[in-house]
């Protein structure tokens, strides 16, 4: 199911972490599509819950007991929309309100 609207560079949107958290992201870059059916690809900068994320998404090694201030956002390169909110998709923040829990 395709996005209800266009992102454009610089749209605040939500990215799912793959222990399911929803993160916020801004809109880097966006792929042209000669299908308006297609699922919107973009590239996204996220930012993470600090060390809670970056120590699940392996940024961090050794539980990052070794590591100083953990990377508060990450490049996320050619995300697919997902309306149901699938990890590693992006979707609109008001897609997704009351089920955000963590
Ligand atoms: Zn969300």
């Amino acid at each position: 199911m395709p996005t209800s609207r266009d992102p454009h560079k610089g749209d605040f949107v939500h990215y799912v972490l793959p222990s399911n958290a929803h993160r916020p992201a801004i809109v880097v870059r966006v792929f042209p599509s000669e299908d308006a059916a297609r699922m919107a690809l973009i590239d996204l900068t996220v930012f993470l819950d600090g060390r809670n994320d970056a120590v699940e998404l392996l940024v961090l090694r050794d539980g990052g007991k070794e590591m100083g201030v953990p990377p508060s956002s990450i490049w996320v390169p050619q995300v697919s929309y997902e309306m149901a909110g699938g990890v590693t998709s992006w979707h609109w923040p008001d897609e997704c309100s009351g089920h955000d829990n963590d």
